[in-house]
């Protein structure tokens, strides 16, 4: 398929995981991608993986900074001088604690990148959108935005703020030709998963990570991949009419009584 040919598209969290994936993915449909992450170096080892020919630009920005998120919506229209789609998705889990642990500096760190890092691109990039006419928009929330986890306040707070924010933008853009949707991955195996099975499981974590899977209907994670093709659909303009949506892909986990 090449729904993404001349497409500008900006993927944050692009250095790893599902953010990776999707670049892979938009790349290999002939996107031009803007990969914007924390972590610079990661960022050029990921360029790396794309395929030959792949037009990019990098930019190191931290999502939770307005100035940051400023730079690179500034960054793309100079070089690129259009945003089609926009992934708007690096995130991260926070240290797992109950509630009357949790944390206030845990909890507003969290929060900080997950929800305050979202709206910031939503607010820059709707800006550019909405004077073009066109564009669309995943945003990452989680399964943890639409269902209890349990030992995580800072990401539960900030994944079913995700979700609102995304239901509320979508309302007001959707008159502009813009879509406006949402993700909610379950446990998809990627350094953030691991990362946690390992805050439960220490060295042990494979095994925990087992276990934790068959619970699930599908007894397995979801593929990074997996995700990159959920989010290539709903940014490719064959899902123009799809606004405002948070879609599960989970497996079915979060159906399960
Ligand atoms: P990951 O940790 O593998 O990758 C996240 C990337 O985001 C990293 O490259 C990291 O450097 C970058 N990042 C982190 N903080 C940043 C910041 N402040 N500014 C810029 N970049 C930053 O994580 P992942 O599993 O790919 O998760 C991606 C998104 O998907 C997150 O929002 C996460 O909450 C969500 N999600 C993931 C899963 C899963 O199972 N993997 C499930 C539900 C939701």
């Amino acid at each position: 398929m090449n729904r993404f040919v001349d497409k500008v598209v900006i993927i944050t969290g692009a250095a790893a995981g599902l953010g990776l994936a999707t670049a892979q993915r938009l790349a290999q449909e002939g996107a031009i991608l803007v990969m914007v992450d924390l972590q610079d170096k990661a960022l050029e080892t990921a360029v790396a993986t794309l395929p030959a020919g792949t037009r990019t630009l990098c930019v190191a920005a931290d999502v939770s900074k307005l100035e940051d998120v400023q730079a690179y919506v500034a960054k793309t229209m100079a070089t690129f001088g259009r945003i089609d789609a926009f992934f708007n998705n690096a995130g991260i889990e926070g240290r797992q604690n109950p509630t009357e642990n949790f944390g206030a500096d845990e909890f507003h760190r969290v929060v900080k990148v997950n929800l305050d890092g979202v709206f910031f691109g939503l607010a820059e990039v709707l800006k550019v959108m909405r004077e073009q006419g066109h564009g669309a928009i995943v945003n990452s929330a989680s399964v943890g935005g639409i269902r209890g986890v349990g030992n995580q306040s800072g990401y539960a707070a900030s994944k079913h703020g995700v979700v609102g924010l995304t239901r509320n933008s979508a309302v007001e853009y959707g008159q502009y030709g813009i879509q406006i949707n949402a993700i909610a991955p379950g446990a998809i195996i990627t350094a953030m998963v691991e990362g946690s099975l390992r805050q439960i499981g220490g060295d042990n974590w494979e095994a925990v990570g087992q276990e934790f899977v068959s619970n699930n209907p599908m007894r397995r994670f979801g593929r990074p991949e997996e995700v990159a093709a959920l989010t290539a659909f709903l940014l490719s303009g064959e899902a123009n009419f799809v606004n405002g949506a948070v879609i599960t892909i989970d497996g079915g986990q979060s159906y399960k009584y």
